[in-house]
This record gives C-alpha cells, sequence and structure tokens, in this order.
C-alpha cells in the first residue's frame, strides 16, 4: 500500500503504522529527551480558578528539523546570545488542568505510550496531584498532534483516559486530520503522525464537542484562534476578573527563538507563513495586554510573561 492511495480506515491506518516505513523517520527526528523530566504537579491561583500544571515527560528535536530554513550559524548565534545550548527544541510536556466550580477542565492530553519513551507520564502525574480521570469534566484540545492527543487513548480499552469529559476540538482541526488527503500532503517525517493521529480521532469521534474559536467553553475559559501550528489550532485563555492568561498549546514552542525571532519559520508548523503571523500577533497581544503565558512546550512549568525587545520580544520566566 501507498500512502498516496491510503484512506483512513482503521484497518488501513492500523497497518500503516504498524509497518517499519510509516514509523522509520520518527526515531531520527524524536530522539532522546534532554529537556527534564519532571514529577509531581505545580498548582497556582489564577483568579477564581486553581491551575494545576502536570507534567506528561519532555524531549528533544534536532535544529535541522525545528529550524530548516534558518542558517545553521545563525540559529546557534541566537541561542548562545540568551546562553542557551543550541539544542533546537527542548521540549517539555506541561499539561494544564483548570478547577473551576463543579468543572474540571485538562487541556491536552500528552503523547501516550505509543509516540515515544521519554513522554506519556501523565497519567501517573495526574494521579500523584491526587486528580482522578473520572473527576475531568472536559478536555479541551489546542490542536491533534501526536504530543498533544495520543494520550487520551487508554491503551487497555482503546477509550477515552477521561470517561465522564466532554472532548473539545475544533472541527476544523478534526475535519483536516480526518481529511484522507492530509497524510499525502505532510512531510514525509510526519505521515505516520498524520496517521496516528486520524485513528486515534475516528476512534473516539462520538466522544468529540466541535467547536469554533471563540467559542466560550466555561464562564471566563474560551478558545482563541492560534491557527498556522495546525489549521484549527487554538489556544485558551482563562479569564478571571483582570487575570488574564493563555494557555498557548504550541502557538510559541520554544523560549528563545519564537520570541526573539518570530518572524523564523518553523518547521513543525504545518503552515509556516500562517504560524509566523500568528507568533507575532500574539507576541503583540501578550505583551500590550499583559496577558500571562502558559506553553506547553516551554521551560516547566510553561508559564512565561512577554516583554518586547529590540523590536522583537523576550520571554521572561514565571
Ligand atoms: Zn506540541
Amino acid at each position: 500500500m501507498t500512502l498516496t492511495n491510503a484512506r483512513l480506515s482503521r484497518r488501513s491506518a492500523l497497518s500503516l503504522l504498524g509497518s517499519a516505513a510509516a514509523l522509520a523517520p520518527l526515531p531520527a527526528l524524536w530522539p532522546a529527551a534532554r529537556a527534564r523530566d519532571v514529577k509531581g504537579s505545580h498548582t497556582f491561583k489564577h483568579g477564581a480558578f486553581e491551575i494545576t500544571v502536570v507534567s506528561d515527560g519532555s524531549f528533544t528535536l534536532p535544529m535541522s528539523f525545528v529550524l530548516p530554513t534558518t542558517p545553521k550559524d545563525e540559529a546557534e548565534a541566537l541561542y548562545k546570545s540568551h546562553g542557551s545550548e543550541p539544542v533546537g527544541m527542548a521540549g517539555q510536556m506541561n499539561v494544564t488542568v483548570i478547577k473551576t466550580g463543579a468543572a474540571t477542565v485538562v487541556i491536552d492530553s500528552g503523547g501516550g505510550t505509543d509516540f515515544m519513551p521519554t513522554v506519556g507520564k501523565l497519567p501517573e502525574n495526574l494521579e500523584l496531584a491526587g486528580i482522578t480521570p473520572d473527576s475531568v469534566t472536559h478536555v479541551i484540545f489546542t490542536h491533534a498532534h501526536a504530543d498533544h492527543l495520543w494520550g487520551v487513548v487508554d491503551p487497555f480499552d482503546g477509550g477515552s483516559r477521561f470517561p465522564k469529559a466532554k472532548h473539545i476540538i475544533t472541527a476544523t482541526e478534526f475535519d483536516y486530520w480526518m481529511n484522507p488527503d492530509t497524510p499525502t500532503k505532510v512531510p514525509e517525517a510526519m505521515k505516520g503522525v498524520a496517521l496516528g493521529s486520524a485513528r486515534r480521532l475516528k476512534d473516539l469521534a462520538e466522544r468529540f464537542d466541535m467547536q469554533k474559536s471563540g467559542a466560550e467553553i466555561l464562564p471566563g475559559i474560551s478558545l482563541v484562534d492560534t491557527a498556522g501550528h495546525t489549521p484549527g489550532h487554538v489556544s485558551v485563555l482563562v479569564k478571571s476578573g483582570t487575570n488574564q492568561l493563555l494557555v498557548g498549546g504550541d502557538v510559541l514552542g520554544n523560549p528563545v527563538v519564537s520570541f526573539a525571532r518570530p518572524d523564523w519559520l518553523w518547521g513543525p508548523d504545518e503552515n509556516r507563513e500562517q504560524g509566523a503571523a500568528t507568533r507575532k500577533r500574539v507576541l503583540d497581544m501578550l505583551a500590550t495586554d499583559k496577558i500571562g503565558l502558559l506553553g506547553y512546550h516551554l521551560p516547566w512549568p510553561g508559564l512565561a510573561r512577554v516583554e518586547r525587545k529590540d523590536g522583537a520580544y523576550r520571554y521572561v520566566a514565571g
């Protein structure tokens, strides 16, 4: 079977995923973690909300993958000027849990057991944090890449790890991955991810509540359009009085490059030009309106402020 004529029936996706050909590009692109493995959780108050960040693990991506069009010496110089080892992307996996009233909202579900060995730690870290799967009322997916979606599947029964939760994703995102043409259009290294995400969305299709960016999921919790990384990517704005926090998903994925050179094309973005435009728009919004950021891949626990610097921006932890 070729990828061109692949149709995303469960059978074809499984057979492709199970083939060495489909998985071959992944080990080279998703090497062992160099970022920090975090145990436990980080809890803070955000106005009326209680927010807990729980780690799903970490991973590292090489420079050649995250900055495919930037000259290597230019990229390395930027990292060094920020006191950072030029590792490309050393990504944490910061899963956000928001408690408000009777609701418990999880934002993204980690990479699960099938993606790579350094992730999939969400279940044990949720347990350590005292958050039971049954207590989760909503799971919001910023997008459907493997490291955000695949962990929702319970490997024992194929159902959701959060049996009582409403599963929320944008219709744009869902439709993009379910389109049988998508695996034929993404870069070669992403084909396995595209097929795997389509399979999981299909298996759990009846659990999903399709929403549009702009939708208010619960009072004070709404979806914000941050398309570019993927076509239906959203961030989640959490607003309590004058306190605002953007749970950004992958809109700003790297503490050096995404802030200092938002114009550099970011390899993991599905639409790199749109990703760059969205970064600039979001950075401007966060700096102007003094909105806090919680980034899925930013250094643990992902909390940051955005400051303007030299015509671009600066990541400030906390
Ligand atoms: Zn990600």
